[in-house]
């Protein structure tokens, strides 16, 4: 996992857990999540704000499978942002979540809610994969993340389901068992329901 060092506290942070800070005294800052909530709640007068580290947690899936998700709470001055990222050396954009707290609520019932979301997307595979027939839409639903691949001349889209990294023209081939069906896209924000 690459790291940098936080200029507040000094520790070692993951590169996700990093966050830039500009201040009026100090000019720009590299800090990790921790320092970051501390100083925004110096400046939004919330002294109450529940400030704690969260250590990884592995969820298994439903077919058995764990995944070790990572951590990082931000205070963005009237809402607080639970951030849970599945952080894996091979393909490092499996599963995300994020759920919106308020800032001087428990951030322990917050993480408990994410959990649960975490746990209740987990239960349910979207694609299936064999020898035989491939990646194929397991029913008739599809749930998942839009993310882009950088690593070609031109950027192209990606998405990722079921925690796992999905080429667009993989997707337009398992579509094609459909193909004469009709579909509903709906798009939604990180931290909504799906
Ligand atoms: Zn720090």
């Amino acid at each position: 996992m690459k790291e940098i060092l936080c200029e507040g506290c000094g520790e070692a942070t993951p590169n996700h857990d990093a966050i830039n800070f500009t201040s009026m005294d100090q000019g720009c800052r590299l800090l990790c999540s921790r320092c970051f909530n501390a100083e925004v709640a110096r400046l939004s007068g919330l002294e109450s704000f529940d400030n704690i580290r969260i250590q990884p947690i592995g969820i298994t899936d439903c077919a058995g499978e764990t995944h070790q998700f990572h951590f990082t709470q931000r205070l963005l001055g009237n809402m607080v942002a639970l951030d849970a990222v599945e952080l894996r050396e091979e393909s490092p954009d499996g599963y995300r979540f994020q759920m919106i707290g308020d800032p001087e609520g428990d951030s322990l019932a917050l993480l408990g809610r994410l959990v649960e979301k975490i746990r209740r997307t987990l239960s349910v595979k979207h694609i299936t994969d064999d020898d035989r027939h491939g990646l194929q839409i397991a029913d008739q639903t599809v749930r998942g993340r839009i993310e882009g691949d950088y690593s070609g001349a031109e950027r192209a889209p990606v998405i990722v389901v079921d925690g796992r990294e999905i080429s667009w023209e993989d997707f337009g081939q398992m579509l094609m068992t459909f193909e004469g069906w009709q579909f509903k896209l709906e798009i939604r924000d990180i931290s909504e329901e799906l």
